[in-house]
């Protein structure tokens, strides 16, 4: 039996290990999942929030313990960790609302009434990311299972520990095979989507994602992609340029950058540029790089070949004239120093490619149109924020960003009930309210004459 060995990024212990799951095995995982479906779909929407509701009691008394494990396994700050274990517990409104989206609707036009069903697709593949070990794969299995389906799950392989303890604390609710895990890398990925599986609900990078919908077509399976981002802050001349530091800081340097919707790059008007570089550095220069376990403000990257590549960005990008404001000085093992950059030009790796790494990078403009135009400069279309003094022109400004989700003087994501979601390359599909509830769907219309 091959085993699949799980380090922690801080120190190199090893945290623990799982059996890796052959690759010839995963038809059978999916035949498993299969044969469980039918029985799960006949609770019905109600009887099946019933089941998971008791799950949310598991997650709640085992919130310090997932934390803990969290942080071990890829590096972030146990508060971080422990935040977002607890999250888990707090489904109920979550699952109201896929019931009130699950509930067939009625349609009548004077002549016809149809109703319209919301029906289980079958067996979900959810693939998932390591840099929110529990909460991503909560995002795509809550939902999938809700809508009637069995899942085969799939965790990163560098949190397969994270991603076992989130299914065991479901399944001890969930009736056999209605959750079942399958542990591996790319091979695993790879075979689980080119299986007899209905639907494939994915959140990693765009390069995977592409290769998942380009694989997924030739049986028109269906797909929901959440992928990457290269997420701009515009601060605007009558920003409250402190307050934009500050945010600019916590959204650059949480979870060591290493989040969808990090600030990527920062067009901040002339006028209060040097103000707003000089913020964000002091900010950034107090920051407190550690263990994860020692919950410090910033934990290590996830592995040496993430570190490798946030490096060899930074080199690049100060060898072609960016500025060091903060950090710059380098690692040690797989720390990198939290770091502001300035005058980063559009043409630099670090301008275009996802660098999800602990760095912001400046760069000053001279009119809001040359702040939305380099803004928008990218493929991708996750998250933006704008902040502005006044929050009628800063949500005008707002409007003209190219992305699925647009923050004012806030982080990008919604309120409760709004989607998640990717525009332009970021995403496929989404997740999050009652139409990405719905996702995880069949529509099926039933037409009567009136
Ligand atoms: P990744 O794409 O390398 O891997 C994601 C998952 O896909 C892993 O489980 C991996 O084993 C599997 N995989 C790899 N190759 C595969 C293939 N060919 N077929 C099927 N599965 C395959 O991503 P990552 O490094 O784990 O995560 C970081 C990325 O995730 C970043 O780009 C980040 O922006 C993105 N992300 C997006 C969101 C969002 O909501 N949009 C949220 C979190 C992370």
């Amino acid at each position: 039996m091959e085993l699949l060995k799980s380090h922690n990024p801080a120190t190199g212990d090893l945290v623990g290990e799982v059996p890796i799951t052959p690759v010839d095995q995963i038809p059978s995982f999916v035949a498993r999942a299969r044969s469980a479906q039918p029985g799960w779909e006949a609770l019905g929407a109600q009887g099946r929030a019933n089941v998971l509701r008791q799950a949310a009691e598991i997650f709640a008394e085992r919130a310090e313990e997932h934390g803990r494990l969290m942080s071990a396994e890829m590096g972030k700050p146990l508060k971080e960790a422990t935040g977002e274990a607890k999250s888990l517990s707090r489904m109920d409104h979550e699952l109201q609302e896929m019931i009130d989206a699950l509930e067939p609707e009625v349609v009548e036009d004077g002549r016809l009434r149809s109703t319209v069903y919301r029906d289980p697709l079958g067996v979900c593949a959810a693939i998932t990311p390591w840099n929110f070990p529990m909460a991503m794969p909560s995002w795509m299995v809550l939902p999938a299972l809700m809508a009637g389906n069995t899942v085969v799950f799939k965790p990163s392989e560098e949190t397969p520990l994270s991603g076992q303890a989130y299914a065991d604390a479901l399944n001890q609710v969930l009736p056999d095979d209605v959750l079942l895990v399958v542990h591996g890398a790319d091979a695993q990925g790879k075979s689980l989507v080119r299986s007899d599986v209905d639907m494939i609900a994915f959140t990693g990078s765009r390069e995977v994602g592409k290769h998942i919908l380009r694989e997924a077509s030739g049986d028109l399976k269906r797909v929901v992609l959440e992928l990457g981002g290269k997420d701009p802050l515009v601060v605007l001349a009558d920003a409250d340029v402190e307050a934009a530091a500050k945010f600019a800081a916590w959204n650059s340097f949480r979870n060591a950058g290493q989040v969808c919707v990090a600030t990527e790059r920062i067009f901040v008007m002339d006028d209060i540029a040097k103000e707003f570089e000089e913020a964000l550095g002091r900010v950034a220069s107090a920051m407190k790089l550690g263990s994860g376990q020692e919950d410090p403000d910033v934990g290590p990257m996830v592995n040496a070949r993430q570190r490798d590549h946030v490096l060899a960005q930074l080199q690049a990008a100060v060898e072609a004239g960016a500025r060091v404001v903060a950090g710059g000085d380098g690692h040690r093992d797989n720390f990198v120093t939290p770091t502001v950059l300035a005058d980063v030009t559009d043409d630099m790796d670090i301008a275009t490619r996802e660098t999800f790494g602990p760095v912001a990078c400046v760069t000053r403009v001279s009119s809001e149109d040359e702040a939305v135009e380099r803004a928008n400069d990218t493929r991708f279309g996750l998250g933006a924020v704008v902040y502005g003094g006044d929050e009628e022109k800063a949500g005008a400004v707002a409007r003209r960003l190219k992305a699925g989700m647009v923050g004012v003087n806030r982080p990008p994501g919604g309120a409760v009930g709004t989607p998640w979601i990717g525009a332009r390359e970021s995403g496929f599909g989404f997740h999050k309210g009652k139409d990405g509830h719905r996702q995880f769907t069949q529509t099926r219309v039933v037409t009567h004459k009136l």
